[in-house]
């Protein structure tokens, strides 16, 4: 059966309402007069781009919420997303002093919200112009996703003149294209790219390097380069059935939701998501609100092992969304050319590896299968496009967490691309920080780290969460011949 839409535009919209609605102006002063305002706040510490976040919560208390949106932007200048997409159970809110005294957390994601958009609706500017005077440095920066837009914004009010170029048509990477759509729509990420336009920053899109423009062109033209360029597509399944129409990439899947109107999206009436991360569970979660009668994700672990957040495997749950651990993919059937079901076979563990256990197959029926296996790193296309960068052995670029710096010393880097794959507020705290490397570089300026380290991204990459771990000082001082 091909796909077709399978609900009217009213209920829709309904079902992709944000799921963190604005508070209301009367609420956000109550909440904002909860805030302990601690010393030596935890809360800015969990921050990978350290948002002042005791600052702009007494701003909002005090009936200033666009002076807390300074406060926020001068942190973060993806501060108005930051805001709909943290996890910020496991970051600033998880770090709030009140959590340990069995009180709610301060809903500090929703008030930056109130402030950020506070700003954004009346067109207020609240960023001071970046210097007059250049700094006569000109720095390419590869990619306009939060990384790339985070460094350009810091290179730019640090005086130097920057270039982004983005092969795709609109800016604002996975912020753009990729995020749940009950999250946040798009047009939040595309007035964050205004934003950056608005401070000097030109942005090329429908470019991509390697492609339209070499990168040797842009070594001849600016003084350094920040490759912000992500990760790349779904990682593939291998198994029978794979190349058949119903079986979709999940972020393909996401895109569609993002650049098509949403009654025009064809959606199965059981959907089949494979994997257990935080992309399986925004794709499971917005099949069903799509109007899928069934949507499930098959997982080969078990519950304990998936890499999804807590939150939002309950909410996958509270949207109805079904689970299969410990359950392999074998093999994806059709009829007449079409998806009908996938074949799962109980899964057990041999030697390390996940493996089917013979004799347990069973078919699970469905009409499209979405891959949400992982994204794999782009380390081909790295290592074609900058030969002399080194990849490690994870596929991403090697580089100095501080600084962004590589071993090459005009390329920086940061993002995805240098981390594996985390979360917007890591990109653009990475960007930043990259910036600052770049205008140490280029200046030779100290660098003081823009940002302090989040304690609580060393917490979870100790706890194994998929996370990297810091790169140990050998390893980078090998790569980068010191
Ligand atoms: C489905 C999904 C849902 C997610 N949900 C969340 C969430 O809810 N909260 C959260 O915090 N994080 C979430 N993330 C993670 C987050 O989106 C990423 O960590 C973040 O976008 C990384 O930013 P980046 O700039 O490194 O990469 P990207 O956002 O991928 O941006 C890279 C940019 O580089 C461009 N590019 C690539 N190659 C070239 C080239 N050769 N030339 C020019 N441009 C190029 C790409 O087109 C893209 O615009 C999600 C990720 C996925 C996949």
């Amino acid at each position: 059966m091909p796909l077709s839409p399978l609900l009217p535009a009213d209920v829709l919209a309904a079902n992709f309402a944000d799921l963190k609605p604005p508070l209301r102006p009367q609420e956000a002063l109550v909440e904002a007069h909860r805030c302990l305002y601690c010393f030596d706040a935890p809360c800015i510490m969990a921050c990978p781009t350290g948002i002042d976040i005791p600052a702009f919560i007494k701003k909002i208390a005090s009936g200033h919420p666009a002076g807390a949106a300074k406060t926020i932007l001068e942190a973060n200048i993806l501060g108005a997303s930051c805001a709909r997409v943290c996890p910020t159970s496991v970051l600033c809110e998880g770090a709030c002093v009140l959590a340990d005294r069995d009180e709610q957390p301060i809903m500090i994601g929703r008030l930056q919200r109130h402030a950020t958009d506070y700003v954004e609706q009346r067109g207020l500017r609240v960023l001071p112009p970046p210097p007059a005077k250049k700094s006569g440095k000109k720095i390419a920066v590869i990619g306009a996703g939060p990384a790339g837009l985070g460094c350009a914004a810091e290179l730019a009010r640090l005086g130097h003149s920057v270039t982004v170029f983005e092969k795709q048509k609109q800016a604002g990477g996975l912020n753009t294209y990729g995020i749940a759509y009950y999250k946040m729509k798009p047009q939040v990420s595309l007035a964050e790219v205004e934003l950056v336009r608005s401070l000097g920053v030109e942005i090329r899109t429908g470019l991509a390097v390697g492609k339209d423009i070499a990168v040797a062109a842009l070594e001849q033209d600016f003084d350094a380069i920040f490759i912000g360029v992500g990760l790349g597509a779904a990682t593939r399944l291998r198994i029978p059935g794979e190349n058949l129409p119903e079986v979709i990439d999940a972020l393909d899947f996401i895109w569609q939701i993002h650049t098509r109107p949403l009654e025009r999206i064809p959606i199965g009436s059981r959907v089949a998501v494979i994997g257990c991360g935080n992309t399986a569970i925004d794709a499971v979660t917005q099949a069903k609100r799509l109007g899928a009668h069934r949507s499930f994700i098959v997982y080969r672990r078990d519950e304990h092992d998936m890499p999804a957040y807590p939150f939002e495997y309950e909410h996958a749950k509270h949207d109805g969304a079904q689970f299969f651990f410990k359950a392999a993919p074998v093999e994806i059937i059709a009829t007449d050319g079409h998806v009908t079901g996938l074949r799962l076979a109980l899964a057990q563990m041999v030697g390390g590896k996940v493996e089917p256990i013979p004799g347990t197959e069973w078919i699970e029926p469905c009409d499209l299968v979405l891959k949400a296996v992982g994204q794999e790193k782009q380390s081909k296309l790295l290592r074609e496009l900058f030969p002399s960068l080194t990849i490690d052995a994870r596929g991403v670029i090697l580089h100095d967490p501080l600084t962004g710096r590589t071993n090459v010393p005009h390329f920086f880097t940061g993002g995805d691309c240098g981390n594996g794959g985390r979360e917007v507020v890591n990109a653009v705290g990475e960007g930043k920080k990259a910036a600052h490397g770049i205008h140490a570089f280029l200046t030779g300026a100290k660098t003081t780290p823009p940002v302090q380290p989040s304690r609580l991204g060393a917490k979870q990459g100790a706890a194994g969460s998929g996370l990297m771990a810091p790169i140990r000082a050998h390893e980078l001082e090998a790569a980068l011949k010191l």
